[in-house]
């Protein structure tokens, strides 16, 4: 006898939460416009060849970006590994078959000491190893013959003692060493990854999921060159062709790719200013709802993708418990367990409510279990 199909509902019913958190990959990235949804349901009703439907899904991010060439990958940590795979092997479709095995290849991948971050860890999956400098003068002495490629977390860019990233890409192009950016989130401001491409980096990626995509999804940007030498060991071609490339895991659904495009191309056209001031008003509504809480004080402020408070421009809910009042951890953790579960942010004793996916109607929800929690404890 079959097993009855689940529902999904009954799928959903696992452990659903109202997601105070944010945009995070393991609460599956964020929420799908009606319209990105639509134009991805689109891609279901017809096959295309994936290698032509990357072409033209790249080419239409290289315009709007400035770029010479682009293409769609299955998220930005992919697109680190796919990046540094592309520079050790420069489109040598054999190489590109024998990667993580780097023999006889560049590689070493550079990067300043305060640029390490958790998402380093893909460049090591191609083989290579990361060769860490501390400043500068270090990092003219770390590249040399085995240097695969230069790597800059894009939001550590500027950070102090480091060269910034166009010098970085001045440094590095007088040995021809190809640089990469990860501007996972940097799709806010509008202007930073045009920037970010002008500086001369060779290819720059960035993840889907921080502009309304699919949460596997992202892309790269870059010269034709190293977009093509990409192209080379991502997974198009791998039953066709004549090599078993690396990127092969990395696989994209034909939705995908047109989610990734159809959200950015959303993303850019979106009145950011609306945006920001229906993220303020939700704000206010929760503020509003916890007024009556004596053992709390709740007041808006800006969670940043990097993980700080700050004033402005408004997205989140602080609440800060008073001194008769359970510390924050353990109402986050009650929170967290209840039903509806809520899951927020700790940061100092303080709750942390992220309100850039909530709907507006879980704000009822939400500032109920607050409430109930307060007079619980
Ligand atoms: C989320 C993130 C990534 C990984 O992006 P995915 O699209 O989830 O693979 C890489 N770098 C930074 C800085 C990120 O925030």
């Amino acid at each position: 006898m079959p097993w009855p199909a689940l529902s999904t509902s009954a799928l959903l019913a696992v452990r659903p939460v109202i997601n105070a958190r944010g945009i995070y990959t393991d609460l599956g990235g964020t929420r799908l416009s009606p319209a990105v949804w639509a134009r991805m349901t689109d891609a279901n009703h017809v096959f295309v060849p994936m290698p032509d439907l990357l072409d033209a899904a790249g080419s239409r991010l290289a315009d709007l970006l400035g770029a010479e060439a682009g293409t769609v990958t299955c998220g930005a940590a992919a697109a680190i590994a796919l990046m540094v795979g592309a520079a050790m092997t420069r489109g040598d479709g054999a190489a590109g078959e024998r990667l993580p095995d780097a023999t006889g290849l560049r590689d070493e991948v550079v990067l300043q000491g305060s640029h390490r971050c958790r998402y380093d860890r893909q460049i090591r999956l191609t083989g290579a190893r990361l060769v860490v400098a501390e400043d500068g003068p270090a990092m003219a002495r770390a590249i040399g013959p085995r240097t695969a490629a230069v790597y800059v977390p894009a939001h550590r860019d500027g950070a102090p003692g480091t060269l910034p990233v166009a010098e970085v890409v001045t440094l590095a192009h007088r040995t021809g060493v190809p640089v990469l950016v990860d501007a996972a989130w940097l799709c806010w401001p509008l202007d930073a990854l045009p920037r970010l491409v002008a500086t001369g980096a060779d290819v720059v990626c960035a993840s889907a999921k921080y502009f309304g995509g699919p949460n596997a999804g992202g892309f790269i940007v870059g010269t034709r060159a190293m977009v093509s030498a990409v192209r080379a060991i991502d997974f198009t071609d791998y039953e066709s062709g004549p090599h078993r490339a690396f990127g092969r895991p990395f696989k994209l659904d034909r939705h995908t790719v047109v989610g990734v495009v159809a959200a950015f191309e959303e993303w850019l056209a979106m009145d950011h200013g609306e945006r920001w001031a229906s993220c303020a008003r939700r704000a206010t509504a929760l503020c509003a709802a916890l007024a009556g809480e004596t053992r709390i004080r709740a007041y808006p402020a800006g969670f940043t993708a990097d993980e700080r408070l700050v004033s402005d421009p408004v997205n989140a809910v602080v609440v800060e418990p008073d001194a008769q009042s359970p510390p924050a951890a353990r109402l986050a953790a009650r929170l967290a367990e209840g039903s509806p579960r809520v899951l927020c942010l700790v940061d100092n004793g303080r709750l942390v409510f992220d309100l850039e996916v909530i709907a507006e109607e879980e704000l009822a929800p939400l500032a109920l279990r607050i409430r109930e929690e307060l007079q619980w404890s």
